[in-house]
């Protein structure tokens, strides 16, 4: 998917809940790591109906596994991995973090 919205413009969101009508917050972390991971569905529901939600789907259909290429770690995710090469989510903001610093520290060399 190519997008044209720039991560770095990202502001909280306000969202209604589709099962209980309950604004909830999509915050700008949760954005970005939606559009770096190219996901297409946007949240439709809150926090709590989500976790009840996905209850509801486990008995249905069972969420697809992940394995992460960084920590090994066994992940349930409810999308279906786009590739093999696939980070927890835990790793993912952990390597996110360590590239924008990896950034902050070019730029501060160029500031000299
Ligand atoms: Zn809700
Ligand atoms: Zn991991």
């Amino acid at each position: 998917m190519t997008t044209n919205v720039n991560i770095e413009d990202l502001a909280d969101k306000s969202l209604y809940c589709k099962d209980c009508g309950n604004k909830f917050i999509w915050t700008a972390g949760e954005q970005k790591f939606f559009l770096e991971r190219g996901l297409q569905n946007m949240p439709k529901r809150c926090k709590i109906c989500t976790a009840k939600n996905r209850e509801k789907l486990r008995e249905k259909h069972p969420l697809w596994w992940i394995k992460c290429r960084v920590c090994g770690k066994k992940n349930e995710v409810p999308f279906e991995p786009l590739t093999e090469d696939t980070l927890c989510e835990e790793c993912f903001i952990k390597e996110t973090a360590k590239r924008d610093q990896k950034l902050a520290d070019l730029g501060e060399k160029f500031d000299d």
